[in-house]
């Protein structure tokens, strides 16, 4: 079926005075960014809702762009015509005929938001009804149609909808600041980085790179993963930052006993990601931390491991099952390459039994053992920024590190 236009209606709309108009704006801004590549297409924005004339392209590929914006909450594709009830009749027995041998039953919705319209929205719904039934053979069933009609009527226009689907939701981006994300190649931080996007967030990524121990097929993924969730973000570009990790993860190694190895590491680690997102303006540090999924994520290590930094960190995933995250990383792309078989840390810097109950004052014993502030500098000044496109997929070069770590 052919469409005319989309409504597109917002989510959380409860935001009153200025932020409410910042909120409209902000989704405006984003849906005209992603539907870019139509300049066919033109817009309205209303109180609560944003129009798209389509003017005869295909709505399809419009939609599917449309499922990377947030702050929307849900999308009706319409036939229009004019404000005038003959014309509404026979639009909407135009639009039922395209759907007439389906066997589906329907009702008719009206919604009259031009007051001034002569007939109330119980009689619009009367007419057209008996209008339709006299018409087609199409079944009315008010209690549990399949297929709800519904018909807006408005000052200049009057819109038609045969059908309707559930937007992203969450809020548009921009709106609510800045989060660095530690990004690994794993499961939950793709999951993560989605979720605090959803919320507004402007997401930008850290990655901790360990050459040669890590492999180039690690780094692969996490820009493989970069680009899905470039797709999300407004101007279609998604951040990383690389962070030369190994000669503070040697140091570590070195001179930190086994069992605290992966608490310390994760301590420098989130000095470090706090360094660069003091540089680059964020408010928040995000990860994919979920409660009890390994050693590192018992609320005791949490504490000993955070207690480092000063900056809130959000844990989107963090009472999510693994399930439920399982879900989400396939709805958004992720999963096909996050369970790729590349670890992005070479096994040898795993502890075979690390501490589960670690406590602030052993580490900050150990950590006395080597000088880590220069490293910690040195990483934060020496990160490689990475900016990844929407629908361009970057390519790491491919060389000897694997078989250099295999040797290890
Ligand atoms: P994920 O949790 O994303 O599935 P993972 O299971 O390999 O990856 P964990 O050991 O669970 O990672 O680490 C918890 C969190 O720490 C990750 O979700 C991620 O936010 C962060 N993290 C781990 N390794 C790295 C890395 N190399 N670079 C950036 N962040 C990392
Ligand atoms: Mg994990």
């Amino acid at each position: 079926m052919k469409y005319d236009g989309i409504i597109l209606k917002f989510g959380e709309l409860f935001l009153k005075g200025k932020n409410r108009y910042r909120f409209i704006d902000r989704c405006l801004l984003t849906v005209k960014n992603k539907l870019a590549a139509f300049p066919e297409l033109k817009y309205h924005k209303d109180n609560d809702h944003i129009n798209i004339f389509l003017n005869d392209i295909d709505h399809e590929p419009v939609l599917k762009q449309l499922d990377f914006v947030f702050g929307l909450h849900s999308y009706q594709l319409y036939s229009g015509c004019e404000s005038e009830i003959e014309s509404i009749k026979a639009m909407t027995l135009a639009v039922i005929k395209t759907i007439e041998n389906d066997g589906k039953s329907i009702k008719i919705l009206a919604k009259r938001s031009d007051k001034r319209f002569p007939l109330g929205s119980p009689q619009i719904n009367q007419i057209v009804g008996n209008y339709i039934a006299d018409n087609s053979c199409v079944p009315i069933n008010l209690d549990k149609p399949d297929i709800k009609i519904k018909i807006l009527v408005h000052t200049d226009r009057s819109y038609v909808v045969s059908r309707e689907h559930p937007a992203a939701g969450g809020l548009p981006i921009g709106l609510n600041g800045k989060s660095l994300l530690m990004l690994s190649g794993g499961l939950d931080s793709p999951v993560a980085g989605y979720l605090m996007m959803k919320r507004g967030l402007q997401v930008e990524a850290v990655h901790f790179d360990s050459p040669p121990y890590t492999s180039p097929r690690a780094r692969q993924k996490v820009l493989d993963i970069a680009e899905k969730l470039a797709h999300y973000m407004p101007n279609g570009r998604f951040v990383v930052y690389l962070v030369p990790f190994t000669s503070l993860q040697k140091e570590i190694f070195t001179h930190i006993p086994d069992s605290y190895g992966m608490t310390i590491m994760r301590r420098m680690m989130y000095r470090i990601a706090e360094g660069v997102a003091r540089r680059i303006n964020c408010q928040l540090l995000s990860n994919g931390e979920s409660l009890g999924q390994v050693a590192s994520q018992t609320p005791q290590s949490m504490y000993t491991i955070n207690s480092v930094i000063t900056m809130p960190t959000i844990r989107p995933v963090a009472c999510m099952d693994k399930t439920e995250i399982i879900e989400v990383a396939n709805r958004i792309n992720t999963f096909d390459i996050s369970i790729r078989p590349f670890e992005d840390c070479c096994t040898v810097f795993l502890p075979k039994s690390p501490a589960t109950a670690p406590k602030i004052e052993k580490c900050t014993e150990y950590e006395k053992k080597f000088d880590w502030q220069p490293f910690i500098d040195s990483c934060i000044t020496g990160v490689e920024k990475i900016v990844v496109e929407a629908g361009k997929p970057m390519l790491v070069d491919q060389d000897t590190s694997e078989e250099i770590c295999a040797l290890l």
